[in-house]
């Protein structure tokens, strides 16, 4: 027996857990996700997560067919039956099957419900003490009035594409610009800079995900009187920041060490990003 999941309504063996191939999240990417932190139990800005899956569905005229009530009694069930208390949450919602044409209204049937409680696979100790290394990709992020990278679609290609360019070039992140040539956000977690005390994180309009792990990063700097500013960052911003980090429900807040082979400030996770990663972990404690 393997783990139990959550599909469309009832808990069931991962063995059983099939979706059609005509799904057109399987066909087109047609779908929306979440992934989501469970500490003690208790899931992680479940609120957060939830209002965005079902703002990124809006966005893509998906109807989810259940209610958020009804999505967290289903999370928690599926913790349950798994054993999980510190873990991971994939959350999916796809078109459900249809024909093979684009037209989503041949998915005539409910949208697909996925629910995985797993364990969390995190970046390895030492790399919270060293910091990361990643580099820039070639594959700029979506341009907003195409697949607006602030819609968490199951549409990730753009950025598998990064992805195997870091894989390419030997690293865990890499940093994607956006169509004007700013900084936007990595392949899977939000970037920030600081700089002489003041934090600074691209703006939504750049063309990020806004990541909840950002949103908790914000408020932490605005209650402890850090500076915090949503702006354009450039590479040079970044090369010159005596600290730069990634925010991320996987990752927490990690530390980037060397960007396109530039060391960032002294090479190591610096004072800010330290600050900011003990009282992130204060509040994963208090839920
Ligand atoms: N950007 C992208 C592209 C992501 O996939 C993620 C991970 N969900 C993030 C940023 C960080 O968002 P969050 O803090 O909500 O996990």
């Amino acid at each position: 027996m393997g783990q139990k999941i959550f599909l469309s309504g009832a808990l069931v063996d991962e063995s059983e857990a099939k979706v059609s191939v005509f799904d057109h999240g399987y066909l087109y990417g047609d779908g929306v996700f979440e992934g989501i932190r469970s500490y003690g139990g208790k899931v992680f800005r479940f609120d957060d997560h939830l209002e965005r899956l079902f703002a990124s569905a809006r966005a893509i005229s998906l109807e989810i067919p259940m209610t958020a009530e009804e999505l967290k009694k289903a999370t928690y069930e599926t913790m349950e039956a798994n054993g999980v208390s510190d873990g991971y949450i994939r959350m999916v919602v796809s078109r459900g099957a249809g024909d093979l044409g684009l037209d989503p209204r041949k998915c005539t049937g409910n949208a697909t419900v996925v629910i995985i409680a797993a364990s969390i696979q995190l970046y390895p100790e030492e790399l919270y003490r060293n910091g990361l290394e990643i580099v820039t990709g070639a594959t700029v992020q979506s341009h907003p009035e195409a697949l607006n990278p602030g819609i968490k679609s199951c549409n990730y290609l753009n950025n598998i594409l990064a992805k195997i360019e870091g894989i390419n070039a030997g690293v865990q992140e890499v940093l994607m610009l956006n169509h004007l040539g700013y900084v936007a956000e990595c392949t899977g977690d939000n970037i920030f800079a600081v700089t002489d005390g003041a934090v600074m994180t691209p703006p939504p309009e750049a063309g990020i995900l806004r990541g909840i792990t950002r949103d908790v990063v914000m408020s932490i700097c605005a209650g402890d009187g850090i500076e915090c500013v949503e702006r354009n960052l450039t590479r040079l911003d970044l090369y010159a920041a005596d600290e730069v980090f990634l925010t991320g429900t996987a990752a927490e807040i990690i530390a980037v060490v060397k960007i396109d082979g530039r060391t960032i400030g002294g090479g190591k996770p610096g004072p800010v990003t330290n600050r900011l990663l003990e009282e992130f972990r204060k509040k994963t404690k208090e839920g």
